[in-house]
């Protein structure tokens, strides 16, 4: 049975709950749950999924019966040297959101809840939308106007209802929580409900055994609302105090110029992050102004003495199209992080790096 626990005044609340953060105001943690997991034990085939890690995550393959669609351990390959891709491109939705996106809608089946509703600027939503069909459960899904086409037709082939949201991304949040309050809907938020990072931090447990039992030296991570990094924080705590590791690999985080508010309160050496003026960029997948999570972000980044990075959109589309050229053809937003990897390498030469490669290319213009 897990439990949500404010990571403000420590107040605990049922698994059943519907409130979405604290009422004094604080996002939620997950209490506890057991993280040891024994990598020697010998797997069954039915284990050939993220569900492979199972003894260290709030759900089983039992519970997930009925909506799982295999999702995980994505193959690991190797780009050039001291760089290799995790190919999430490989998901079910093609992105790592399928991984959280998983946890939130087995977690809303098993509460019964009918409806849910979420809010996203496009592949959180495609993810909970193709889930939240093959779970029985009405999806709304709220994005902002210009959201591309692509992942608009994609989440409407799920049946989702889609709501597009005038104003600024976290307008799209405000009427997602309105809807849910006046409809007795799950909000099934990767950006409120901590389960998401349950799944998300099977990346990094998939990255340690793909590598021998160990971790590369760095992991390049893009950053919006910080799924992926908040991941890594629970899977680098979890294999550390199982012993199975030392010391945290470097993390470094990833903003597209034009919106990056965490790498300038990094670089200005703040624990919180001021709201940004956005200036617009094509990755619009981490175009993120005023993320909810911002602290705990930095936090993670300044842990494992890692550092961000900011990339212009016309360096993001010639990381892509070097991509495409050895034969990876990856959306806009993760063409990022190919082209943070040739900003870093010069004064990394020698070490391993792990990047995610997400989407197709078609799914953005
Ligand atoms: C969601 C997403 C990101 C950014 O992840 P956050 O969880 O918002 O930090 C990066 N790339 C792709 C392709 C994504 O879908
Ligand atoms: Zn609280």
């Amino acid at each position: 049975m897990i439990e949500f626990v404010c990571n403000s005044c420590g107040e605990r609340y049922p698994e059943n709950t519907k409130e979405y953060r604290c009422k004094c105001g604080g996002l939620f943690d997950l209490a506890p749950i057991k993280t040891s997991f024994d990598f020697d034990r010998q797997l069954s085939i039915q284990d050939i999924s993220l569900w492979r890690y199972q003894d260290v995550l709030p759900y089983h393959i039992e519970e997930a019966s009925e909506i799982t669609m295999g999702e995980g351990l994505t193959p690991l390959v190797k780009v050039q040297d001291c760089l290799m891709g995790k190919a999430e491109y490989f998901m079910p939705t093609l992105s790592f959101k399928d991984r959280g996106a998983v946890m939130l809608v087995v977690h809303a089946k098993k509460m019964g809840f009918k409806s849910l509703a979420i809010d996203s600027s496009g592949n959180a939503a495609t993810a909970v939308a193709a889930y939240s069909a093959r779970a029985g459960i009405k999806c709304s899904v709220f994005v902002p106007e210009g959201t591309s086409e692509k992942k608009l037709a994609q989440i409407k082939a799920h049946g989702a209802e889609i709501n597009l949201i005038e104003g600024p991304r976290e307008a799209s949040g405000a009427a997602a929580r309105e809807y849910v309050e006046n409809n007795d809907a799950f909000y099934a938020s990767h950006i409120y409900n901590p389960l998401f990072y349950q799944g998300t931090k099977t990346y990094f447990y998939e990255v340690f055994e793909q590598l021998g039992g160990r971790f590369p030296d760095g992991f390049i991570i893009p950053v919006g609302n910080g799924t992926l990094i908040l991941g890594a924080e629970k899977a680098f705590s979890e294999l550390q105090a199982a012993g199975l590791i030392d010391k945290w690999p470097r993390i470094i985080g990833v903003q597209a110029s034009g919106c990056a508010p965490i790498y300038r309160a990094f670089k200005d050496g703040l624990d919180t992050v001021p709201q940004i003026e956005t200036k617009g960029t094509a990755a619009e997948g981490i175009a993120i102004a005023a993320p909810a999570r911002g602290e705990e972000i930095l936090k993670v980044i300044r842990r494992s003495e890692g550092d961000m990075v900011a990339i212009e959109d016309e360096e993001t589309l010639k990381a892509r199209a070097l991509l495409a050229a050895k034969g990876i053809y990856v959306e806009i937003t993760s063409a990022v992080n190919y082209a943070a990897y040739l900003k870093v390498m010069a004064e990394n030469r020698d070490k391993l790096w792990v990047i995610p490669f997400c989407g197709a290319g078609i799914k953005s213009s």
